[in-house]
């Protein structure tokens, strides 16, 4: 399944937007070589300023996070655990090497350690926080389900931002070009409607990210699960809140452990479930207030 190359959906011609089919991504970081091809097509095919060409000295993650000039990012998680079946022993250091170098390359000094690359974006919610709080009618969704920001009807007021349950979509700051509106990820919308797949599941080599209909994705996903705990990958899992608010994702990931470690909330909700709670405190202040206000009359005349 995994490397399809010319027989993938990544590099054929297809017809969603006008048959109206659900599409989506996903992405198994067990085949990511953390090459970055993703973000920068990203970039060249949506002439994406650049975000600051910040050196975080921390990893050679530089991008840090998704942002209005970042809309794919490659994670590079560094866990003191092995991945799969890896093997550790040989070149580990002791817990304490000071008083133990005689244990250093032994087999009982491991040291596990692996990187994990995810190349993260919008989760094109199947319902978006961003979407509902939207009052200008700029954020849509298309025909093939993706959640898609309008830029020449965005006003910047930035309810979408705080609206977002994993801190995708955001403003873009001055002196870049389009400042003030909100951006992200557009599914590469407009590649869609002329039969192109996104560019960056078309660059990705080892086909980390898959394009497809949806359905026939979720149906992967579930098997490369299956097929990754059967190899020693015990800790590998979905990642598609369906059972949320949020109703699951059209971007959903394969992660290796738990999704705080991605920064993925375990249980993301959009913020209008909670009008409901909202409005009825609101009610019950009220009334209380007109109460409180009828025998205070009552209580002095
Ligand atoms: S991840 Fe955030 S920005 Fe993307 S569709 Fe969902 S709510 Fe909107
Ligand atoms: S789908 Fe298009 S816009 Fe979205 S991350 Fe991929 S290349 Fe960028
Ligand atoms: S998802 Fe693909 S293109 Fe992006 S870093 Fe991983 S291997 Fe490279």
């Amino acid at each position: 399944m995994i490397g399809e190359g010319i027989q993938s959906t990544n590099q054929r011609k297809h017809s969603y937007v006008q048959d109206h089919v659900e599409v989506g991504f996903f992405t198994d970081p067990s085949v990511c070589i953390g090459c970055k091809a993703c973000e920068v097509a990203c970039k060249e095919w949506n002439h994406v300023p650049d975000d600051g060409f910040t050196w975080s000295g921390n990893s050679y993650d530089n991008t840090g996070h998704l942002g209005a000039s970042t809309w794919r990012h490659v994670m590079f998680l560094e866990q003191d655990r092995p991945k799969g079946n890896q093997v550790t022993g040989s070149m580990g250091l002791p817990a304490d090497p000071q008083s133990d170098m005689s244990a250093v390359g032994s087999p009982e000094a491991e040291d596990p350690f692996r990187w994990v690359f995810l190349s993260d974006v919008c989760k094109h919610c199947e319902e978006a926080g961003c979407l509902e709080a939207c009052p200008t009618g700029s954020i849509v969704r298309t025909e093939v389900g993706s959640v898609l920001v309008q830029n020449d009807v965005c006003n910047g007021c930035g309810y979408c931002v705080v609206s977002c349950p994993f801190g995708v979509i955001d403003r873009r700051p001055e002196p870049l070009v389009d400042a003030g509106g909100a951006f992200k990820c557009t599914f590469c919308y407009d590649r869609q409607k002329s039969g192109l797949v996104p560019a960056c599941a078309k660059v990705c080599p080892t086909e980390s990210i898959v394009f497809g209909r949806l359905d026939d994705l979720r149906a992967r996903g579930a098997e490369r699960v299956q097929q990754l705990q059967q190899n020693g990958y015990s800790d590998a899992q979905l990642y598609d809140p369906t059972e949320t608010s949020v109703r699951g994702i059209h971007a959903f990931f394969l992660i290796l452990g738990e999704p705080e470690a991605y920064g993925l909330p375990p249980k993301p909700q959009i913020p209008t479930i909670y009008l409901k709670s909202a409005w009825t405190s609101a009610f019950a202040t009220a009334i209380a207030s007109i109460i409180a206000t009828l025998l205070a009359f009552a209580f002095f005349s």
